[in-house]
């Protein structure tokens, strides 16, 4: 079953000879239990296709649903409800709010959803330690390094039963030893079942993937399979 599926989707930014098409007709699929990484040059339309699929935005033409739910014929709160329990969203900038801890940006998503605050807070303790920042729980974000700072906006993407997990780039301020743990946070939480679709620039990253999307100029100009795939089977056999 599809967690995500984008039908022919574009989106249009300015008009006249400002008109930019930042997304033309794509079409992608992101099955439970699957790691899409998403690849492309600046201003491909990466950000844009993460933004759409998590309700961020609105397509200018096209069909977007999540877990079945078509985002466009839900409203602004439908949208808003469905985000905050569906969809963990690992933002490229972070936006971690300065004036919480650690703890108490990982739990906002699920009191906001009407979790007890005991239960957030449980759930926000092991969020933190499955990114390896369970120490860190009571600082604020400017007590933190930035990589410490993105660990703990991955956890606040993953906290409760999120289904589908974007990520921008989420490990744009880590270095490598901390970029790899966090691949194997993600790729352990599709093997649990959930959707990832994630973008990097790094190819050492986009291998823990199943799929690779490669996006130019808004379109999808080839798709790879090095992880599982038949021809990544067959080269790796004796
Ligand atoms: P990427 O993440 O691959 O670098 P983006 O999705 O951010 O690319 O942008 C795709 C294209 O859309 C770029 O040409 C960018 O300048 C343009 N774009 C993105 N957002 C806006 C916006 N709000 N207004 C105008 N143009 C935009
Ligand atoms: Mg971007």
């Amino acid at each position: 079953m599809s967690v995500l599926a984008m039908h022919a989707v574009s989106r249009d930014h300015g008009a006249g000879a400002a008109l930019v098409h930042a997304l033309r007709e794509v079409t992608l699929s992101v099955a439970a239990g699957e790691f899409v990484a998403v690849m492309g040059p600046s201003g491909s339309g990466k950000s844009t296709l993460l933004t759409l699929a998590g309700g961020l935005d609105t397509p200018t033409s096209g069909q977007i649903l999540v877990e079945d739910a078509d985002l466009g014929s839900l409203g602004a709160a439908g949208r808003s409800a469905l985000r905050r329990r569906s969809i963990g969203y690992v933002f490229q900038d972070l936006n971690l709010i300065p004036s919480l801890t650690a703890a108490e940006n990982v739990m906002l998503p699920r009191e906001l959803d009407g979790a007890r605050v005991r239960q957030a807070r449980r759930e926000a303790a092991h969020a933190l330690q499955e990114v390896g920042v369970g120490e860190l729980a009571d600082r604020y974000p400017d007590e933190m390094s930035g990589g410490q700072q993105q660990r703990v906006a991955i956890a606040r993407a993953l906290v409760g039963e999120r289904r589908l997990v974007l990520a921008d780039e989420p490990t744009g301020a880590l270095d490598s030893q901390t970029g790899e743990d966090v691949m194997r946070v993600l790729r352990a939480r599709c093997d649990a079942g959930a959707a990832c679709l994630m973008v990097t620039h790094e190819s050492r990253h986009a291998a823990w993937a199943d799929r690779v999307v490669f996006l130019r100029d808004g379109l999808v100009i080839d798709a790879t399979a090095p992880r599982t795939g038949p021809e990544a089977l067959l080269q790796e056999a004796p």
